[in-house]
């Protein structure tokens, strides 16, 4: 065995093999994996090995097509059979509302070069004679779906890797991992000491315990899952394969498995397995059947694929693997710990694995993913994961696999969690409330007396009416918005200025000022904007995405100076109020002293204040686009804030209003927002903030490929749309069409109350983005006309929040 290595994998799953594939095909050859048992012995071996490429999240989609591409590779290299089977998938809707969803997973497929077909009944029953037609209402086919065989493709990776060097030791338990000072590891095994550069976790079902070994509390949580294989049905023995097929109301996924159907379920009674710690002897084990947990599923199998109620049972399998709360993957380096990555937490391996193997190889070996891998960033989670968290929004999740999540849908697991010192106060106010980084916050104010609840849909839902009247009340009088739910950080020290200007692409405002910072990588791509406020010579508060949170102290901690610069995250420690609208000015000075004129406190200000006793920093902007405050006092100020401005306010028409409203708001205004307008697969002047990019300021990360893309113009453009919607407003990623052909992709859309359009933003290519008409938005089905707007939709010069 290697006692010094460049890079230690630890686990050889699936995915531990991939990323010990993937680090030798980017140029790393001195990598070793190291492994308990045998290859394959956590999850890996007992997968029924199906893979697909649909996913909710098109980035992450990419990762998978990438993944199932992988496979001939694979095979070539190593000489391994990965046993692939891709037969085709049919995946059928029962209700309407799985229609919809099929039709917009149809229309997202387009632009990720998916050849996804909807299909009628009667075509689906022609492709897949098992079903019982009388329960479903349409079909989608995807003919890049199938299955593989875990064991095969696991040793392909590992032999691929092999043969480029790469070290493979099995029946090697990794006891302890000890982090030397200078950011190299000691990888302490039962057969010896391994010195590594860099080590990564990719212990599957033991991830939890060998985070735990530097400390970490990894949100994972194993649950047990059965499948069963029937015996074989006469008319498949000798046949081409039947499709694989998901049946989303029976939370049932099948298919063929020699003669006989592989039949699993996603069961509504879910198990944890080991919630708090996963015993080392666990092996090649199987877990005791329980065919009366899966038994309503399987009824409605029956039911539905009536062949399959005469079929015996020749086969139960129970194993268990892990999933986060979100379900999605654990990939990337761990905030703090120099050299520690992680890849886990994939509750998909056989579509996933390649994709989150590429992903990390790249990011170690070149520091940057290479892809938008955000939805699958380690560093989305923070302090509220704890295993509690994660094993009630898990087993939330598990159920929900086969659910649909409206796009207004909040969930219900693990709530409520995390309040600011005014919840009860807006619960009186009969808000309905959002969850967000386990965080409650208004989303809206239902009429009172009546329940204050979302009915969730694909189209405009009960709230729509209600959220109008919040938009026109700011737009007419004045409205009160909680913002707690923003990160917030403080920088301060005497090389805070020459700091911040090195890691933010606009220049430092001047003492009482407010900048807008776009951050950038070193590609130029956006990976963060913030509101930069200058408190003092010295010190700064940044406002940016909560849930970002890590994923930006991550970046910052990276290229913080050895001294003279100080940060400290202060997310709770200041929570928010907003005050917004014409008469925002005349309530806030009828509680504060100072002259908040034009001229004494103009846009972009920010200074403390004492607001009726209450001591806040002030910044005089708002995200409605309307003459604005954002206020930040310490917790412990929050209530009596609040009451003063509800009780001056009544008078000057003040209403609550929440977050639907200010996206709508927004929307209206063409302000992009982090994770959706702003990804790092964009440019900032793709995106439109060339304005706040200052190539003129000196040295910044991402300066020279910012003024590479300035020079070039960048791929694509970010535009607004006005499009002719009926009952449904655009949501995201849907297809935006332009002289009959796909062109780009919807990032948010909504219904702008106050100019009353459907509005849309999205990316365009360039070659079209300066076009006003020719253009369309799929939307549920049908593609809708679309008028491109060349200036925000509502107040265009800005006067408004300038005034
Ligand atoms: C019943 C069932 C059906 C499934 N069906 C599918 C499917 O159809 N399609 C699909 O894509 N996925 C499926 N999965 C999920 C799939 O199995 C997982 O996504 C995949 O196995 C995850 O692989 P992994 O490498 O992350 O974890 P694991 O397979 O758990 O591998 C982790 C490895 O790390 C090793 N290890 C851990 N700690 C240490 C240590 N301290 N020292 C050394 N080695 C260590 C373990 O021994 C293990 O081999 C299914 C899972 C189950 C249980």
């Amino acid at each position: 065995m290697r006692t010094h290595t460049q890079v230690a994998v630890i686990g050889g799953g699936v995915v531990g093999a991939s990323v010990l594939y993937h680090l030798t095909k980017a140029g790393w050859h001195d990598v070793m994996l190291i492994e308990r048992a045998e290859l394959t012995s956590g999850s890996t071996w007992h997968a029924a090995g199906g893979m697909h490429t649909v996913n909710g999240d098109p980035n992450v989609a990419k990762l998978q097509q990438y993944t199932i591409g992988l496979y001939a590779e694979i095979e070539r290299i190593s000489g391994q059979s990965c046993g692939v089977h891709v037969n085709g998938g049919i995946l059928l809707a029962g209700t309407p509302e799985r229609l919809d969803w099929l039709k917009m997973a149809q229309a997202r497929g387009r632009y990720l070069g998916m050849q996804l077909e909807l299909l009628s009944v009667a075509e689906a029953k022609k492709i897949y004679p098992l079903l019982d037609s009388a329960h479903f209402l349409g079909a989608m086919y995807d003919p890049i779906e199938g299955h593989v065989d875990p064991y095969g493709v696991t040793h392909a990776y590992a032999r691929a890797a092999q043969i480029a060097g790469a070290e493979i030791q099995r029946q090697t338990r990794v006891v302890d991992t000890k982090a030397r000072p200078d950011g190299t590891w000691d990888v302490i095994t039962e057969r010896g000491t391994v010195h590594a550069e860099h080590v990564v976790n990719a212990g599957g079902l033991w991830a939890r315990e060998v985070g735990r070994m530097v400390g970490l509390e990894l949100p994972v949580l194993a649950m047990e899952h059965q499948y069963l294989i029937t015996e074989d049905l006469p008319e498949f023995v000798g046949q081409k394969d039947q499709l694989h097929c998901i049946d989303f109301e029976g939370e049932i996924y099948m298919r063929q498995e020699r003669g006989g159907m592989l039949v699993g379920t996603y069961e509504q009674a879910c198990v944890p397995w080991s919630p708090r710690s996963t015993p080392w002897d666990f092996g090649q084990d199987l877990l005791p059947n329980d065919l009366e947990r899966i038994a309503p599923s399987l009824e409605v199998a029956f039911q539905h694929f009536p062949r399959l109620a005469s079929a015996g049972i020749r086969k139960v399998v129970n194993g268990p693997f892990t999933f986060a709360p979100d379900g999605n993957p654990l990939v990337g380096p761990v905030r703090g710990l120099r050299n520690y990555w992680v890849a886990c937490g994939v509750m998909a391996g056989f579509s996933q694995g390649g994709g989150v193997g590429l992903a990390l190889s790249r990011w170690m070996v070149d520091g940057d993913p290479g892809a938008d891998v955000w939805a699958m960033d380690v560093a989305r989670y923070g302090d509220w994961t704890t295993p509690s968290y994660t094993n009630a929004k898990v087993r939330e999740n598990y159920t929900r696999r086969f659910r649909i999540r409206f796009p207004n849908e909040e969930l219900e697991a693990a709530r409520p969690l995390r309040t600011t010192p005014i919840y009860e106060r807006l619960q009186s106010q009969n808000a309905v409330f959002g969850e967000y980084c386990a965080l409650e916050h208004p989303l809206w104010f239902a009429p009172q007396g009546s329940a204050p609840r979302e009915l969730v849909t694909f189209r405009r839902s009960n709230a729509h009416p209600v959220v109008g009247e919040e938009c026109r009340a700011v737009r007419d009088a004045v409205g009160l918005l909680e913002i707690s739910n923003y990160g917030k950080f403080e920088v301060s020290g005497p090389a805070a200025a020459a700091w911040l200007s090195s890691v933010m692409a606009n220049h430092i405002p001047a003492v009482g000022r407010i900048t807008l910072a776009p951050m950038l990588n070193e590609r130029g791509r956006l990976i963060g904007d913030f509101t930069l406020c200058r408190a003092a010579e010295e010190r700064f508060f940044l406002v940016g995405t909560y849930a970002a949170e890590r994923y930006y102290l991550r970046w910052f901690e990276r290229h913080l100076p050895a001294a003279g610069v100080t940060l400290r995250p202060c997310a709770m420690e200041y929570v928010g109020l907003s005050l917004a609208g014409p008469r925002s000015r005349d309530l806030l000075q009828s509680l504060v002293d100072e002259d908040l004129s034009s001229s004494a406190f103009p846009f972009m200000s920010f200074r403390p204040l004492d607001v009726a006793m209450v001591p806040a920093w002030v910044g005089r902007l708002s995200f409605t686009g309307e003459l604005g405050y954002e206020i930040w006092v310490t917790g412990e100020y929050q209530r009596a804030l609040f009451d003063r401005l509800t009780q001056t306010g009544r008078e000057l028409g003040l209403r609550h209003f929440g977050g639907r409203a200010l996206n709508a708001m927004r929307l209206e205004k063409s302000f992009g927002t982090w994770a959706r307008e702003y990804r790092p697969i964009y440019g900032p002047y793709e995106a439109g903030l060339g304005r706040f990019i200052d190539l003129r300021k000196g040295s910044f990360i991402g300066r020279e490929a910012a003024a590479a893309e300035h020079a070039a113009g960048g791929e694509r453009r970010l535009i607004a749309l006005d499009v002719a919607a009926r009952d449904a407003d655009a949501i995201g990623d849907e297809p935006i069409w332009h002289d009959g052909r796909v062109v780009g992709w919807v990032t948010s859309g909504g219904y702008g109350h106050r100019v009353q359009k459907s509005l849309a933003l999205g990316y365009v290519t360039r070659e079209v983005a300066y076009q006003t008409g020719g253009f369309e938005v799929e939307l549920i089905g049908e593609r809708l006309p679309a008028v491109r707007l060349s200036a925000p939709a509502f107040d265009p010069d800005g006067q408004r929040m300038r005034a």
